[in-house]
């Protein structure tokens, strides 16, 4: 029996990077996979087919601005339209908007806080009604090493992983009782095209403070991802598991 039998598993922004390998991860362990993209149709609907064809599994892309409170709702509706239960939500959709503060703008400030936190709260908020009738429910929270540490040009992004850490340990407190779990995943430096925008001054550095010298693989995020979503984490709640090489140590 495959880990992921018989549940169904929504994960924010699977198109690339991270999101698309956990698509990948959850479908081989025998998910039943819904994901959302925000603007990368095609890529979005190459990995859908992929999966689905490797796995011989459903997995099914949705359109989905995870920073909307609204389209939130409709995506959490919709999802259970097609598959009648969530088991496990995946909150990994981010953005960064890089830049000194002295430099950010308000506008650079709320598009980071809402797609990487407020898109937390709207899901979360959508799929809680639906995980407390089934007594069972698995949330993961994409945060990020910088959540802890901070990083020179990344306050907007850092504030946003930071609070996602608190929100983690919220609900985790709040739904406990039901069997709820709420975990959070703090990656360090991962290949994707998020670090490929990053200068090769600030890699090159990152690079020399990583203890297993080598950047992380979105693979290796997808593992972690596989534990906390799987019954092999059924006394697990609250915490945050790094994906980071011994950076944060
Ligand atoms: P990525 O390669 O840039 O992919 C981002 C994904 O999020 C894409 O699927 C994108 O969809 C989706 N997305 C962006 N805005 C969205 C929105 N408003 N609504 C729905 N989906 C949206 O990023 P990544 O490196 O895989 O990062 C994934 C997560 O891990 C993020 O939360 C990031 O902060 C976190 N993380 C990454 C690293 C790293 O080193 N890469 C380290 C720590 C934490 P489209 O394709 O449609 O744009």
């Amino acid at each position: 029996m495959k880990l992921l039998e018989n549940k169904v598993v929504l994960i924010t922004g699977g198109s690339r990077g991270i999101g698309s390998a956990i698509v990948h991860k959850m479908a081989s362990n025998g998910a039943t996979v819904a994901f959302t993209y925000h603007s990368s149709a095609e890529k979005a609907n190459a990995v859908a087919a992929a999966a689905a064809a490797e796995n011989g599994v459903t997995v099914k892309a949705y359109q989905s601005d995870a920073s909307s409170f609204q389209q939130s709702a409709e995506l959490i509706k919709n999802v259970l339209a097609d598959f009648g239960r969530i088991d496990v939500l995946i909150n990994n959709a981010g953005i960064t908007r890089d830049t000194l503060m002295l430099r950010m703008s308000e506008d650079q400030w709320d598009q980071v806080i809402e797609t990487n936190l407020k898109s937390v709260f709207n899901l979360t908020k959508h799929v809680l009604r639906p995980m407390l009738k089934q007594r069972s429910g698995s949330i993961i929270n994409m945060s990020s090493v910088v959540g802890d540490f901070g990083n020179a040009g990344q306050a907007n992004y850092a504030a946003s992983k930071a609070g996602i850490f608190g929100f983690t340990k919220s609900i985790a407190k709040e739904v406990g009782s039901r069997s709820i779990r709420c975990n959070a995943l703090a990656p360090g430096f991962i290949e994707t095209d998020m670090t490929q925008e990053l200068d090769e001054k600030t890699k090159a550095a990152f690079l020399a403070s990583i203890p297993l010298k080598r950047l992380g693989k979105a693979e290796e995020v997808a593992d972690a991802c596989l534990f906390l979503a799987s019954d092999l984490s059924t006394y697990i709640s609250g915490q945050t598991i790094s994906v980071c090489g011994a950076l944060n140590c």
